[in-house]
């Protein structure tokens, strides 16, 4: 008697705990979590100022020094997101864009919102301030930019809150 093989088939769940490190940048998500603070990097040899926080310079590969940094800046470059992963779902439409904040030469990747987002509020040259969620993970998501006009409302909001 020959048969074809069938394969028992079981449906389960894999759920995996997990960590990560953020090695030599750890500074920067500690100060963010714990005190607000935006911190890059300095190079000792050309004095370059990063942002985000690089160990050893880019240019030179010299080390660099921790320094703090203005929580304002410009906008170098922004879009407008409609199509995002699940965790950003319910903030779309919402800006990004590369803000160089001030006293870096580098600029950051970061999210941009607006009460009232159209792109002539998030274009290049505008201010932005950064706005700090009041419960803080010591991730990218613990903080935001917004137009400087509107940062006073966005701190009043209860879930948020000003930097140092
Ligand atoms: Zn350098």
């Amino acid at each position: 008697m020959s048969e074809e093989f069938q394969d028992h088939q079981i449906r389960d769940v894999i759920k995996i705990n997990y960590k990560y490190t953020m090695g030599g940048q750890s500074k920067f998500f500690i100060e963010l979590m714990n005190n607000k603070r935006l911190l890059g990097t300095k190079c000792t040899k050309c004095g370059k100022t990063w942002m985000p926080p690089r160990i050893n310079c880019s240019d030179c590969y010299e080390p660099a020094d921790w320094v703090e940094l203005k929580q304002s800046g410009t906008i170098e470059v922004s879009t407008i997101v409609w199509y995002t992963t699940s965790a950003f779902i319910k903030a779309i439409p919402y800006g990004v864009g590369y803000i160089k904040l001030d006293g870096a030469e580098t600029a950051l990747l970061q999210g941009i919102f607006s009460e009232n987002l159209v792109p002539s509020k998030i274009k290049k040259g505008k201010r932005v301030k950064a706005v700090f969620n009041k419960q803080r993970d010591g991730k990218m998501t613990d903080f935001f930019f917004v137009p400087e006009d509107e940062y006073d409302n966005w701190i009043s909001k209860p879930e948020y809150e000003g930097g140092v």
